[in-house]
């Protein structure tokens, strides 16, 4: 048994200072954190639960004319259960509904949510030697292993890993900025497509916040592609299950069926939060039919690699996209 500190910070300044810590860790909702720990791939002593902030602001949902922000302690099911949110972008409430069971949604928070680690098998059983994000320089034992669920985009040599969040695709798709607070009170404004870091030859970075530097909320600018928005989740099963192949799309057709501007993220196949600029850009000033839709799809997906077993992945993937974009077009709003 290892023993555990638990600290209560009541600002983020002391938090922050709690960080400094070499072996402390945020906690948030825990649903992610206490597994990791559990199975001994996070061997953190020191746990700083920032659930206890006493900053209004963390846990706040407010929605303005121009913008919707997020507060990193928002709960999963109170931001899926926001009418109004719901009401102006139906993507939000779809990504977070779809994402864990409500159990998890009602612990978990979107700080949390953002940072969840990969499930990638190997990760998460000790037993196995060879996983550079586990253990640097050690290897990646899903190149020639069971890589089924991995990724076919933004991958390395060292890690293929996919990224297993739903509501981070819409964030991707959305442009949303994070908000953070670190060192000194400095705080930092990060366009959400630049927080996780693809695995390159360092898979162990996986984004970047700097160690002592807490989530705070993410901004969302709202605009006229948000009504048109819809998420689409392809798992193996209908109960809880993460994505095999996921789409996140948002675009605003003119009177005419001509996309003004399309916006699009990808779960399920990448290494981090994808967002399919060459896709969009197929998309962008052509009437959305299905032929049009196929292209977008199959630029999405040119630069896919995949591996011995999730070949399938390919032309999954370009189905749920295509799939998603004909569902959205056909959306009465
Ligand atoms: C059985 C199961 C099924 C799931 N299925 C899905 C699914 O289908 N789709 C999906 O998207 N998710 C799924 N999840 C993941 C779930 O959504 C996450 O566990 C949850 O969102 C994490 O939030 P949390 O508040 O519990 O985070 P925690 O577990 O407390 O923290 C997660 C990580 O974030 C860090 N952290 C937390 N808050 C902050 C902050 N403000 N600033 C900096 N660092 C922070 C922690 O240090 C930790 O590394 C599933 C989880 C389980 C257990
Ligand atoms: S894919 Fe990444 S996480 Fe999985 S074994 Fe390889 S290095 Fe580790």
């Amino acid at each position: 048994m290892r023993p555990i500190v638990y600290e209560a910070p009541p600002t983020a300044e002391v938090a922050i200072r709690a960080l400094s810590h070499p072996d402390a860790v945020v906690l948030a909702g825990g649903t992610t954190l206490f597994d990791l720990m559990k199975i001994d791939v996070v061997q953190s002593g020191r746990l700083v639960d920032v659930t206890r902030l006493q900053d209004p602001r963390l846990g706040a949902i407010v929605v303005d004319e121009t913008t919707i922000r997020l507060g990193a302690l928002a709960r999963m099911a109170d931001v899926a259960a926001h009418a109004e949110i719901a009401a102006i972008c139906p993507l939000i409430p779809q990504s977070l509904n779809l994402g864990a069971s409500q159990q998890i949604r009602n612990m978990a928070r979107l700080g949390g949510n953002v940072l969840q680690r990969t499930r990638c098998a190997y990760f998460r059983d000790v037993s196995f030697g060879q996983c550079n994000k586990r253990i640097p320089g050690s290897g990646c034992a899903a190149l020639d292993g069971h890589n089924r669920q991995h990724a076919i985009l933004g991958t390395s040599e060292a890690c293929i890993a996919v990224y297993p969040g739903d509501f981070p695709q819409a964030l991707a798709a959305l442009d949303a900025t994070v908000e953070t607070i670190g060192r000194g009170g400095r705080t930092r404004s990060i366009r959400f497509t630049d927080l996780h870091r693809p695995p390159g030859a360092t898979p162990h970075v996986e984004t970047m916040l700097e160690r002592e530097e807490l989530i705070t909320g993410y901004v969302i600018r709202r605009g006229p592609w948000m009504k048109r928005s819809f998420y689409l989740k392809i798992r193996d099963r209908q109960s809880y299950a993460f994505a095999l192949a996921s789409a996140a799309v948002a675009f605003d057709l003119a009177g005419d069926g001509v996309v003004r501007e399309a916006r699009i993220g990808l779960g399920g196949v990448a290494t981090v939060p994808w967002r399919a600029r060459d896709a969009e850009a197929v998309l962008r000033n052509r009437r959305l039919t299905a032929d049009v839709a196929q292209q977008a799809a199959d630029a999405a997906f040119a630069g896919a690699l995949a591996r011995s077993h999730n070949q399938f992945k390919i032309p999954l993937g370009k189905q749920t996209l295509v799939r998603a974009l004909l569902h959205a077009a056909a959306m009465e709003i």
